[in-house]
This record gives structure tokens, sequence and C-alpha cells, in this order.
């Protein structure tokens, strides 16, 4: 098999569906599971990723494999890459874009600067210069984050409040990320649907963060830290589990619209649309130790230490109101029955060796 012939068989729908998706981050976390259910369900799925090691790439190649048993072809490559995306875009006929290749973490940024940069904002760009060229020209839907809503202290978070007052590089390249997309809807006629995920957890997740480093030490019996805010309040988050992400992901792109190329019709200006997509009931990081130590039956060392000021916020929580509405969203999964499920996959994933690679530098809360 040539590279262009797999391209197209992966990209190529199920004669009913008619979508064809190129997933940006497809060995992700997210982009991993959003690529199975829209292969699952018929569409042509071709996945990007750099395979980059901010965390454990081991577990990236994993999440391929586990792609490639069901024919969908990740392609080792970078979203700053234009003729590689050029290349892309001819071999598929992609009438959507799911977006979901970042650089993540908050903490990171500190040593790390410019790797946001060049991922969330210098190739964002280039994969809208690509999108807007193409013919037809794709729908996109792009995760975008709830850190957007920064040090802003009105909860639960309206897709309409502020979002000025970012608390890190990351939040900030996000926010630029939702401006910079309204501008090529604004100029170019792309359909954008912007996506602030809220704290997203479940099997396959992401190493760096802190329910995923907290099962691995309590396992190890090594220490975990817990951050308190200022006055000595527990951080809480409004912890999303992976399916219900996935869920909205998927109806963000059913609802975004066919593509509207030159071949296409267009009825009216491409939307632009951003929604919050989270489960709207914040847990404190305290009560999701309580939950792990149960899963888990080992108790965690804990060591409690004030925030550092470095990037995490004090809380996070979403109002979904417009995603319950337009998307038909609704979170079914709660945090105990979220986090059964995670152990589970940890267990199975890393035995008994307990192998799970943490960055010591992030364990984002
Ligand atoms: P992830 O790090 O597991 O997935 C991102 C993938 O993109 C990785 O596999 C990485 O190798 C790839 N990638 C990074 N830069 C790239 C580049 N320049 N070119 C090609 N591939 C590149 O993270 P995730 O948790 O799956 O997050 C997916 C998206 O959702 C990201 O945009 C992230 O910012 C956003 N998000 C995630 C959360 C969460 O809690 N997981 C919350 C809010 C927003």
């Amino acid at each position: 098999y040539s590279w262009d012939r797999l391209v197209r068989s992966s990209a190529s729908p199920r004669r009913d569906s008619g979508i064809s998706v190129l997933v940006t981050g497809a060995a992700g976390f997210v982009g991993s599971h959003v690529s199975l259910a829209l292969k699952k369900r018929g569409d042509g799925v071709v996945g990007l990723d750099n395979f980059n090691d901010y965390y454990d790439p081991s577990l990236k190649r994993a999440r391929q494999a586990l792609l490639s048993q069901h024919e969908v072809f990740v392609v080792d490559g970078d979203i700053n890459e234009a003729q590689l995306l050029a290349r892309l875009f001819d071999s598929a006929q992609f009438t959507h874009v799911m977006h979901l290749a970042a650089q993540a973490g908050v903490r990171y940024a500190i040593e790390n600067p410019h790797s946001y940069v060049r991922s969330n904002l210098a190739g964002l760009v280039t994969l809208l210069e690509a999108c807007k060229s193409s013919d037809p020209q794709p729908a996109v839907v792009w995760a975008s984050s709830s850190s957007v809503y920064g040090l802003n202290e009105k909860v639960p978070f309206s897709e309409s409040d502020a979002t000025d007052r970012p608390a890190s590089l990351y939040a900030a390249t996000k926010k630029a990320g939702e401006e910079i997309t309204h501008s090529y809807n604004h100029i170019y006629g792309l359909s954008i649907t912007g996506l602030r995920f809220f704290t997203v957890y479940g099997p396959w997740g992401r190493p760096d963060m802190a329910y995923f480093s907290f099962t691995k030490n309590i396992l190890q019996g090594k220490p975990i830290t817990i951050y308190r805010g200022k006055d000595g309040v527990a951080l809480a988050r409004d912890f999303t589990f992976i399916d219900d992400i996935v869920r909205g992901c998927v109806a963000s792109l059913d609802t975004a619209g066919k593509s509207t190329g030159s071949g296409g019709k267009k009825t009216g200006p491409a939307p632009y649309r951003i929604f919050n997509l989270g489960n709207t009931s914040p847990v404190t990081v305290p009560k999701l130790v309580r939950i792990l130590e149960r899963n888990l039956k080992a108790k965690a060392k804990v060591i409690a230490k004030e925030m550092p000021g470095n990037g995490d916020v004090p809380f996070t929580h979403a109002n979904i109101s417009s995603a319950r509405t337009e998307l038909g969203y609704e979170p079914k999964t709660d945090l105990e029955s979220g986090l059964k499920r995670f152990v589970k996959w940890y267990m199975s994933y890393y035995g008994d060796s307990n192998k799970g690679d943490t960055n010591p530098e992030e364990s984002r809360q």
C-alpha cells in the first residue's frame, strides 16, 4: 500500500455517511477516542500526529496501534508542514477537520513557551490556510479550553463571559486561537466550532494530568502534591468524562454544516460557534484523591502546598446550556463511575509494573 492509497482508503466513508474527517492530534487522548467513534459509525477518518515527547510517546504509539486495528491511518507529521497538509487535502476530500493537536499543559510553558506558540498559534494558522484553500472547504471543529476563563471569578462560566484574564501562556494561546479562527470565519467563510473542554479524564488519558499521576504515585507509595488556593480553599475542577466529550465533539461535527467549497451550496454566512463542554459538577482535588484511594485500595501520602501561581486557576465550572440546546449535549458520567473506568484501564494497561510515565514538572490540577 502506498501512502496516498492508505490515506484515501482511511478517508473514504461508508456509503451512507458522506463524512470524511481529518483528525489532528489523533494519537492523543481525546483525538484517539474521537477518531474511533467517528470510524465506528462509518465516517472516513485520517489522523495526523507528530508523536512529540511532551509525555511518553509509547502511549501515543499504543493508541495509534489501536486505531490501526480499526483501519484508521495516522500520518506521522506536524500541522506546521504546509506541503504535507496540501498533499493530505489533495488525496482525500475532507468534509470536516477535527483539530485536536496542541501543546497542552499549563506549567510546562514556564520552561517551554515556544512550544505553545509553535503548535497552538503557528500550527493553527498553517492548518487554517490549508482548510481555506481546499476544495471542498472543510468545516472546522477545534479544541479551545476552559482555561480561557482564566481568573474570571463568576461561576458557572458561560460562553459570553469575559475571557480577558488568562492565567497561563497555554490559556493565552487558546484565547488567541479563538480570535484567529474567528478571523478565518469572517474573511474566508470557514465554518468554525470552538469547543471549550473542561478537564477531560478517562481511559487512555494523559499522564501529565493530576488524576493520572496521582494514580501512579498512590500505587507506587510515592507522595502526591495537592495545591490549595491562597485562602486555603481547595482547588476544584469540572472533571468531564471522555465519552461525554466525544459525544459533544461528534454532535458539533454533525451540526457544523457540510463543507462550503466552490462545489458546495452556501446558504448564508458560515457559522462561528463556541461551546462549553463540561460536566456542570465541580469536584475538589482532595475529593478526587479520596475517590482514587477507594478505587485503588491504597492510601495517598499527601503533601499540601499553596498554589504557586504559575498557571493553574482555583476552580472551573461549566454552564452548558448552549451545548444542551444546540448540540443536544448531556454529560452522563459522574466522577465516581468515570474514575472507576479509568482505574480499570490503568490496571490493564500498566499491569503490575505501574510504569505510567509522568512528567515530574507537571501534574495539572
Ligand atoms: P494530547 O496531548 O493527548 O493530544 C494532543 C496530540 O497532538 C498529541 O498526541 C500530540 O503528539 C499532538 N500534537 C501536538 N502538537 C502537534 C503538532 N504541532 N503537529 C501534530 N501533532 C501535534 O492532549 P488531549 O488531552 O488529547 O487534548 C486534545 C485537545 O484538547 C488539545 O487541543 C488540548 O489543548 C485540548 N484540551 C484538552 C483538555 C483536557 O483536559 N484533556 C482540556 C481542555 C482542552
